[in-house]
């Protein structure tokens, strides 16, 4: 009876934490659900190492509201190869410039406006909406006096 209960208990938790598994847009292999703290779970595909995003968790890696420092970004940009993951139907995604001052590309979905990270972008990005935080935090009370 108590094994019993245990089971049913771990197998309601691995419910919870794993989100569905998609295709990786580059090598097409299934992603696996990568812990990259406390509980914020990103799809990562285990060839490449690339990552899904979805709309405002690469946000919340960095105490950003806003995955891209200009958010009008995301509709600028032209579709590429890779198709969206999550979207039904052939929805490409559009490589988008992360920041107008430099020259990092990343992969966006208009439509659900997800994110495909390359493995080394990650800390690139977060390092960027970091310092974009401070420096509007210093505009903000610049302003004020
Ligand atoms: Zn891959
Ligand atoms: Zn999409």
């Amino acid at each position: 009876m108590l094994q019993l209960e245990i089971d049913s208990l771990s197998a309601i938790k691995f419910k919870l934490e794993i989100p569905m598994s998609i295709n990786c847009p580059k090598c097409n292999s299934k992603t696996k659900p990568f812990n990259f703290e406390a509980d914020l779970f990103f799809d990562r595909c285990e060839d490449c190492k690339g990552m899904w995003m979805d709309k405002g968790e690469l946000a919340s890696t960095s105490g950003s509201t806003n995955d891209f420092p200009d958010p009008n970004t995301i509709t600028s940009g032209s579709p590429g190869t890779k198709n969206c993951p999550k979207c039904l139907g052939d929805i490409r995604l559009s490589e988008v410039l992360f920041m107008k001052a430099n020259n990092i590309l990343v992969d966006v979905c208009k439509r659900c406006e997800g994110i495909w990270l390359d493995s080394k972008e990650l800390s690139q990005l977060q390092a960027i909406l970091r310092t974009h935080r401070i420096e509007q935090k210093k505009k903000y009370f610049s302003g004020k006096s």
